[in-house]
């Protein structure tokens, strides 16, 4: 039996939903019942991956820390996969992509010096407002080396599990 331990980052402004995700993730529900200290604090999760494989997740979330925008080192040290998210009915959120995917480009690097994988997700997609159209998020995936995009409801518990499934998935063919 092989154990993976992944660290996984969650980013993106805030309010578009990081923390909730993870709660959903973690333990199913919606209503928040978890808020992580600032910046020192992960969520973990124990997935029975396959017959030889268990993955522990190790999610970090930023804890109310995006006015930096910009996250110190030792937030992305030894990360391995990223989710980034915004709020389908943001467009600042969306626009905000660029530069977290930019920071993370820049600080996250796998032992190889490869970047990071990273997801982005667009979140809230049960609001009927959209800031954004699939178009532009399927552009902008392409363009800013995101491995893939998927919209989420972590309100109506839409593509919470999976979108985890398909990064770890990533992590595990790189
Ligand atoms: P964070 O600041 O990125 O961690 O965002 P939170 O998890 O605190 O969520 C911000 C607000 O968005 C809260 O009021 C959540 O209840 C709400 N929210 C989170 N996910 C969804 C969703 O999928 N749909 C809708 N409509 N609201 C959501």
């Amino acid at each position: 039996m092989t154990e993976h331990l992944l660290k996984i980052l969650i980013v993106g402004d805030g309010n578009v939903g990081k923390s909730s995700f993870v709660n959903r993730y973690i333990s199913g529900n919606f209503n928040r019942t978890y808020k992580m200290t600032v910046g020192v604090d992960f969520a973990v999760k124990l997935l029975h991956w396959s017959d030889e494989e268990k993955v522990r997740l190790q999610l970090w979330d930023i804890a109310g820390q995006e006015r930096f925008i910009s996250m110190t080192r030792i937030y992305y040290k030894g990360a391995v996969g990223c989710i980034v998210m915004f709020d389908i009915s943001s467009s600042s959120s969306f626009l905000s992509c660029r530069l977290w995917k930019e920071d993370l480009d820049h600080k996250a690097m796998l032992p190889n010096g490869d970047t990071i994988p990273c997801l982005l997700l667009a979140n809230k997609c049960d609001l009927a407002e959209r800031a954004v159209s699939a178009d532009t998020i399927d552009h902008f995936s392409g363009a800013n080396g995101f491995f893939t995009w998927m919209e989420a409801s972590v309100k109506e518990n839409k593509n919470v599990g999976e979108a985890m499934r398909r990064l770890v998935q990533e992590i595990l063919s790189v």
